[in-house]
């Protein structure tokens, strides 16, 4: 049984903190040598040890998606791709300026704020601007006041921990929407269901769809690209709309201390690709959630042909509340179009492929070479998987190992070039496998060739 002595081993703790909270603090947490939070076990025993596992969103000692999902949301109809479901729909605020100011459509913060303003809960506990230096840029928050959380918004790609937060706010009356990646909301549901007194105060659990979750030296690595140093940052913004871009091509922007921010387009730093899966904290690399799928309501952004070309951003939004459904279709403040499941799957190709089918990959050659794995919903198997897929999923999981120990060397020498010196041949690599390699590139030249379309080389 892979429990969470295996998951902190094995470097698979994303850092949520649910164990500290389940232990009264008796398991801490760290920012570890890779920049994200991590579990410390020393000294820890039983029955700690088993009732920490049992809230692990990575341990088999705790219930799985579906299990939480079937328990949570009975009679709800359920795919094994988004979960469980009473909604499917791509939506986004009318207001421009409020839409401007969100990552997607918007719909998260919209959805909160009128839970707050409605009276069902009394916070929202989220990821905002940290007070606390020694927490990084970013950390988990609690907001009572609709107007304060209009202004914490954004996508935040950055290594946090709610352990503090639950800790603090555990018995003091209130009720709270909690929000937050898929195994961080997966870890939440589960001290629900184990501690009565924070499951009568979790009301709502709001779900941000999630790629891969991010080490704190990735807003650092971007902003040092966009000409500010480590040293001297003060906040990022990890998406900057741009008028008239698709609204995947968005910039990056980076707050000097003393300065303005300076953006730039997020495609073109390196690390800035989803694909290369750089400052990926590595637990990701054994996740098969995609849509949160024990969440209330998840939201993501609606990558489909139609939407993407709006620089204005959309969001993709699984329901499981039947009464959320109706506070989206009620509301004058949206646009709200209804989506098929597979319009809703299709939003996420490329995470599709990173999360189930990369994961297959990943356990195999984990099995292969005698590594404990958790027990996922895909076999560990390379059975109907294209080489070229295969080979992908090998170097994204290089570039993204690699990413963690080149960003520390550069920090430590203060030379941004030796973390781009690491990584450009990685990349490069990875550019040359998703072309198809040699031969399929020989093979296209050939037949564009004998179409007359390109000239014979050298
Ligand atoms: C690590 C990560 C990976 C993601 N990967 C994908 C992906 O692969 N595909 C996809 O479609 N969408 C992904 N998303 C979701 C996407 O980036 C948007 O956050 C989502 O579409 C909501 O946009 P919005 O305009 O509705 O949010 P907004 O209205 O701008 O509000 C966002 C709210 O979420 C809170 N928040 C932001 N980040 C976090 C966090 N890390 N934890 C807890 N609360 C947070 C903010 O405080 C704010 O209240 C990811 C998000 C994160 C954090």
């Amino acid at each position: 049984m892979h429990g969470i002595e295996d998951v902190v081993r094995g470097g698979m703790c994303v850092g949520c903190g649910a164990c500290a909270v389940r232990t009264d603090g008796r398991i801490s947490l760290e920012l570890g040598r890779r920049r994200s939070w991590e579990a410390d076990l020393a000294d820890v025993v039983e029955p700690d040890l088993r009732a920490a596992s049992r809230v692990c969103p990575f341990s088999d000692e705790a219930r799985n998606e579906d299990q939480l999902g079937a328990s949570r949301f009975p009679g709800l109809p359920h795919d094994p791709r988004v979960g469980r479901y009473s909604g499917l729909f791509a939506g986004r605020l009318v207001d421009e300026a409020r839409l401007l100011g969100a990552s997607s459509g918007g719909l998260t913060g919209w959805v909160a704020e009128q839970l707050l303003v409605r009276g069902d809960v009394d916070a929202v506990i989220h990821v905002a601007t940290s007070e606390d230096p020694a927490k990084g840029l970013f950390a988990y928050r609690v907001t009572d006041e609709p107007a304060t959380y209009r202004s914490r918004r954004k996508s935040l790609y950055y290594a946090t921990t709610f352990a503090d937060v639950l800790a603090g706010v555990r018995g003091d009356g209130r009720r709270y929407a909690v929000l937050g990646v898929p195994c961080f909301l997966k870890a939440a549901r589960l001290l629900a269901e184990e501690d009565e007194v924070l499951g009568s105060q979790l009301a709502f659990f709001l779900g941000l769809v999630c790629g891969h979750l991010k080490s704190q030296a990735f807003a650092e690595a971007l902003a040092w690209q966009a000409g500010v140093a480590p040293d001297e940052l003060a906040t990022v913004d990890f998406r900057v709309k741009v008028p008239g871009r698709s609204s995947s091509r968005y910039d990056f922007g980076a707050v000097p201390v003393d300065g303005a921010e300076v953006d730039a387009p997020v495609a073109g730093l390196v690390g800035g690709s989803w694909g290369h899966a750089m400052f990926q904290v590595q637990a990701c690399d054994y996740c098969d959630d995609i849509f949160a799928e024990t969440a209330d309501i998840a939201f993501g952004d609606a990558w489909l042909p139609r939407y993407k070309e709006d620089w204005r951003g959309m969001n993709v939004i699984v329901s499981r509340r039947p009464e959320l459904d109706a506070l989206l279709r009620e509301s004058a403040e949206l646009v709200l179009d209804e989506l098929t499941l597979d319009e809703v799957a299709a939003t996420q190709a490329g995470n599709f492929r990173h999360r189930r089918v990369g994961l297959s990959v990943r356990l195999h050659d984990d099995v292969a070479a005698g590594r404990p794995v958790p027990v996922k919903r895909v076999p560990a198997s390379l059975e109907g998987v294209d080489r070229t897929r295969v080979r992908l999923v090998r170097q994204r999981r290089l570039i993204s190992r690699r990413s963690h120990e080149a960003f520390a060397d550069a920090r430590a020498a203060g030379d941004l070039d030796v973390f781009l010196r690491a990584m450009r041949p990685l990349v490069a690599t990875y550019a040359r496998i998703d072309r198809g390699g040699p031969l399929r590139r020989f093979a296209r030249r050939v037949q564009r060739r004998v179409a007359g379309l390109a000239p014979k080389r050298g």
